[in-house]
C-alpha cells in the first residue's frame, strides 16, 4: 500500500495528535482499515471509519477515545461492536495503550500528513514520526 508504516513507538503519539489519517494492515490476511482520529478537547478523540472510495469524504463515526486510554461506541455509533472495523479499532489501539506486542503482520500506516495539523511532511525523520518538527514541540 501507498504511504508510510510507523514504528510501535511513534504509532500511539500520531493517532492522538489531534488530526490522524492512520492505516492498520494485516499483512497475512491483506484486510486493512482507514481511521480518522480527531482531537476535540485534550480527553476527547472522535473516530472514523472509511467506509467508501472517497478517502476525503467517506468517513462514518465509529466512537470516541476517552482520556486517551478508553475506546467505546456511543450512543450514535451506527457501527456495532460486531463490526469488523470496532474490532480492529479496539484491537490495536488497546495494545498499544498497555505497550503490548502488537502481532508482527499488523502493520500501522499514515499517508505522509502530519497527524496533528494535517500538513505534507517532507523531512524523513518527520515522516518515521508522523509529526512535522513544529508540531512536535507542542505534544
Ligand atoms: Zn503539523
Amino acid at each position: 500500500m501507498e504511504g508510510h508504516k510507523l514504528t510501535r513507538e511513534s504509532s500511539l503519539p500520531f493517532m492522538l495528535a489531534g488530526r490522524a489519517i492512520v492505516t492498520f494492515q494485516n499483512r497475512e490476511t491483506g484486510n486493512r482499515f482507514t481511521f480518522k482520529i480527531k482531537g476535540f478537547k485534550d480527553n476527547l478523540h472522535f473516530v472514523s471509519v472509511l467506509t467508501g472510495n472517497n478517502n476525503e469524504g467517506d468517513y462514518q463515526y465509529l466512537g470516541i477515545i476517552q482520556d486517551k486510554s478508553v475506546f467505546r461506541l456511543t450512543k450514535k455509533s451506527r457501527i456495532t461492536q460486531e463490526a469488523q472495523s470496532y474490532k480492529v479499532f479496539q484491537y490495536v489501539f488497546s495494545h498499544l495503550v498497555r505497550g503490548a506486542n502488537l502481532p508482527e503482520q499488523v502493520e500501522i500506516w499514515h499517508e505522509g500528513h502530519c497527524g496533528r495539523c494535517g500538513r505534507l511532511l517532507t523531512v524523513p525523520e518527520s515522516i518515521a514520526d508522523g509529526i512535522g518538527p513544529e508540531c512536535k514541540k507542542k505534544i
